[in-house]
């Protein structure tokens, strides 16, 4: 495997041994209480990189009374000097990008180029982001002649208090900030805790809130594992709202324990999506596009993003074109060290992941189903001296998987996909929504009322037409069915953190 120069900025601290990460906690920098900590590994090389607090419901409690105690004054700040202090955050992010990506890439296995161009931006977006739209949500007023007089009712959004904000480890900082960002923005104080598998940018990101200003316990960072630290998190009394991406099994238990005691809960979790191919969309003028937007749907970070396609529903009169040159581009992916920059696809998350990923595709062999590329750990022979030891799963599409095979009723969230032929519209509905899930899908035709048709039959939160992942920021995104509750993004962000109020006030009579 070809290896071109490994670009590796000298800032980031991770380089030199493995870091220790502390919690975040009243503007402080601090061990778990108990001094329990786990380690954080890259599982491209299998090396540990940082050893991370293993808090407990100490840490935690500490960590609610700061953001509570700070809530009220910051609450009641301007919304313009919140924004400014997510700006100035923004900035900084920007500043140390290539230090975030490297960290990125070496906590997660993803490719450099991939944290590079996706995950950082998208960070420094969302803190952008959040910081304009906080300043354009308009206090609504309604105003109604009465028989005698007026009536002026004013939706007043007050925030709801401490916000307990949980993320996973496919895409660590963008989908962290993804919801403290709007938190903080609409007057909310935030407890986050990111996946234990990931705490690395998280970690610097609270070292940067210190740079950027921001008061003490307004935002506290706690490190530690989900049925530990997160499950204290979620059942303490003082957390106003929960925010979860995460797995639909873990978004289970959440809901339950959030149910008791009332709290506002959203919840981000799985899917197994469905791609819906027309036979226009491989014809010799549109084949290649579709071709690469489909392999990026199935691959982009390993398949680890939850909207990757994992099922390829593609019209019968095109399979004999579209099939091979689906198998081609996917052959041609270049497995090899993330830090290399010719690198397409790097390390699944780990090796226990890796082995969930490659049973699922064992089992469905057993069923029946034809490998047509990858179904296999990538060979370590093939692999450069450094990462041969890593999480490398190959690329994988399968063909003739039963309906009722996990491949293609579960989430894989891996680099797998099952092709599926259909004859007629109807069917394919029937079997892109024929899961308990319900989180995005993509449509691959050049025929707009067909995308039209097709889009408006699919049970999802997201339908991309002819593309993947494209992202405006002010949207509601989220899921039907099992996967998940609520929206993120824009003003559902916003909104999401603050109950409404109504203020009514009568004139004249
Ligand atoms: P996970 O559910 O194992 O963990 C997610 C987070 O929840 C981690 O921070 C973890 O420590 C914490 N956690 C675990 N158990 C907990 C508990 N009992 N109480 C409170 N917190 C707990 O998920 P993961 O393996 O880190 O991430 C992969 C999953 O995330 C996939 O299923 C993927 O589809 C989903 N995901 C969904 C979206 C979306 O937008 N819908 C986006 C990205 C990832």
């Amino acid at each position: 495997m070809p290896s071109s120069a490994l670009p590796m900025p000298a800032s980031y601290p991770a380089r030199v041994q493995p870091a220790v990460l502390c919690n975040f906690i009243d503007g402080c920098f601090r061990p778990a209480r108990g001094g329990a900590t786990t380690v954080a590994q890259n599982p491209a090389t299998g090396q540990t990189i940082a050893t991370v607090p293993d808090s407990t419901a100490h840490d935690v409690n500490e960590a609610v009374a700061a953001a509570a105690r700070a809530f009220p004054e910051w609450s009641t700040r301007p919304a313009e000097e919140r924004a400014a202090l997510l700006m100035r955050l923004a900035d900084l992010v920007e500043r140390d990008l290539d230090a975030f990506a490297l960290a990125e890439s070496e906590n997660t296995g993803k490719p450099l180029s991939l944290a590079r161009s996706l995950d950082v931006p998208r960070a420094i977006a969302n803190l952008r982001h959040f910081s304009g739209a906080v300043l354009e949500d308009q206090t609504q007023v309604f105003d109604q002649d009465l028989p005698k007089g007026t009536m002026r009712s004013t939706v007043i959004r007050k925030p709801l208090g401490v916000a307990a904000c949980i993320s996973p480890w496919n895409l660590p900082l963008y989908l962290f900030t993804w919801k403290i960002a709007p938190a903080l923005a609409a007057g909310c104080t935030v407890v986050g805790k990111p996946s234990e598998v990931t705490p690395l940018t998280a970690w610097m990101l609270s070292q940067l809130m210190v740079d950027a200003g921001f008061p003490a316990g307004v935002c506290n960072v706690v490190h530690g594992r989900g049925p530990l630290a997160g499950a204290a998190l979620v059942a303490h009394p003082d957390v106003s709202c929960i925010t979860f991406t995460g797995g639909t099994i873990t978004g289970e238990s959440i809901a339950r324990a959030a149910a008791g005691s009332f709290k506002r809960t959203a919840l981000e979790l799985g899917g197994s999506n469905a791609a819906i191919v027309c036979a226009d969309a491989a014809d010799d003028a549109h084949l290649p596009t579709t071709v690469d937007g489909l392999v990026r749907a199935m691959f982009t970070n390993q398949g680890q993003v939850c909207h990757c396609a994992s099922r390829i529903l593609i019209e019968r009169s095109c399979w004999d074109r579209l099939v091979p040159a689906l198998v081609e581009r996917t052959r041609a992916l270049r497995i090899g060290d993330p830090l290399d920059t010719a690198t397409d696809f790097g390390s699944l998350i780990s090796a226990p992941h890796l082995l969930r990923v490659a049973g699922m595709v064992d089992a469905a062999v057993h069923g029946g189903a034809r490998v047509l590329c990858g179904g296999q750990r990538v060979s370590p022979d093939s692999l450069p001296d450094r990462v041969r030891h890593g999480a490398f799963y190959a690329p994988t599409l399968l063909q003739d998987v039963t309906a009722d095979a996990e491949a293609n009723q579960e989430e894989i969230f891996g680099p797998v996909a099952t092709l599926i032929p259909f004859s007629a519209d109807a069917d394919a509905l029937r079997i892109a929504n024929g899961t308990k899930y319900g989180l995005s899908a993509t449509v691959w035709t050049r025929d707009d009322e067909r995308a039209t048709r097709l889009s408006r039959g699919l049970t999802a939160g997201t339908v991309w037409i002819n593309g993947w992942m494209m992202r405006d920021l002010r949207v509601p995104i989220g899921g039907f069915r099992c996967s998940g509750i609520g929206r993120e993004g824009g003003q559902d962000a916003l909104h999401f953190f603050a109950e409404p109020m109504v203020v009514v006030q009568s004139t004249g009579g």
